[in-house]
């Protein structure tokens, strides 16, 4: 696979638009209504809008079950966490599979509609086990699993209208980034990950992917994280403070991802990587602890894991790099890489 491909070939659509749309929005009316929470909304725009390209709707039996086994879904493509649709009892008992349903946000809102395929249930356990390697409610990705339906709703879905989202005019599309990054000439460019305002050892991370390619995307994830972490608000202008003031001009693009943390480790730095992918870039940054909650990973347990699968599989290159600190014999931010005085 060509770097800079969307993941499986093709940046996947779901959006419909024109008089199809108004078709839909009228048929959507008269169809029983399942409410998404808040990750669930987000995890439609990003199917909806090629984010998480292959998929084309929430997942059903079959790539749910390979994905906690192998982080694969059937077809065998990489991919290493579910995303689906749970649903309260009420509704899984009232909805049939072959039935057309309509997909609201927290509000009532419709936002589209989803060809329900399959319905089914699973052991939440048993996936927090397979994602995360624990089943403890005191992980904080692990609790969301817990508290979240075992019933699932899967089928491709369309989407009619784009959700509420924090920083709305922030949270560009895949097909507007890749756009962006094209425009400016940039052949390679790296993403970044990020819940947290910028520090020293996130810009000593950025400036080694300065060095070696055309461009960067600063990409914080704007969905749900946990208790205690910085607010968007904190973070974003931050970052618009060193863009603005730091980095040289035009070679540094802020965007918003909508989607929620996991904190799933090793198998969401995978994931992270992937969803870059889609979004246009050819490089990924992984550093230590990536998406891990402290104490529950090690501190490169993500470098280990994305070693174990093939660079030209994955279709991105990871800049797997080690936590900086400041070294006073070197006179400088180093890392394990680059300085011997432990
Ligand atoms: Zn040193």
């Amino acid at each position: 696979m060509r770097l800079g491909e969307p993941h499986g070939g093709k940046l996947v659509s779901r959006l419909v638009e024109g008089p199809e749309r108004e078709r839909l929005a009228e048929e959507a009316l008269e169809l029983p209504k399942v409410v998404m929470d808040a990750n669930t909304t987000m995890d439609f725009w990003q199917i909806a809008t090629g984010g998480f390209s292959p998929l084309e709707g929430f997942m059903g039996r079959g790539d749910y079950e390979r994905v906690l086994a192998e982080a694969r879904l059937e077809d065998g493509l990489i991919w290493p966490l579910p995303v689906v649709l749970p649903v309260g009892e009420e509704a899984f008992s009232s909805v049939s599979e072959g039935d057309e349903v309509a997909l609201a946000e927290s509000s009532g809102r419709v936002l589209g509609l989803m060809e329900v395929e399959e319905k089914f249930s699973v052991d939440l356990r048993a996936e927090a086990r397979a994602v995360y390697g624990y089943d403890d409610p005191a992980h904080p990705g692990v609790v969301k699993v817990l508290r979240r339906s075992d019933k699932l709703l899967a089928g491709p879905l369309r989407a009619l209208k784009e959700p509420s989202l924090p920083f709305q005019e922030l949270c560009r599309t895949p097909e507007e980034l890749r756009a962006e990054f094209k425009a400016r000439g940039w052949r390679t460019v790296a993403g970044f990950q990020t819940r947290n305002p910028p520090h020293r050892a996130h810009e000593h991370l950025q400036r080694i992917a300065l060095e070696l390619l055309d461009g960067l995307l600063i990409h914080p994830v704007l969905g749900e994280k946990k208790p205690g972490d910085f607010k968007n608000e904190a973070i974003i202008e931050a970052y618009r403070w060193l863009i603005e003031n730091v980095y040289p001009k035009g070679r540094v693009v802020l965007s918003g991802l909508a989607t929620w943390m996991r904190f799933a480790g090793p198998r969401e730095a995978l994931f992270h990587a992937l969803v870059r992918k889609n979004y246009g870039c050819t490089h990924f940054i992984v550093g230590r602890l990536h998406a891990s909650p402290s104490g529950w990973y090690g501190d490169y347990d993500a470098h280990d894991y994305i070693r174990q699968f093939d660079e030209e599989e994955l279709g991105i290159s990871i800049l797997l790099l080690k936590g900086p600190f400041y070294c006073r014999a070197c006179g400088c931010t180093a890392t394990d890489s680059t300085c011997g005085h432990g």
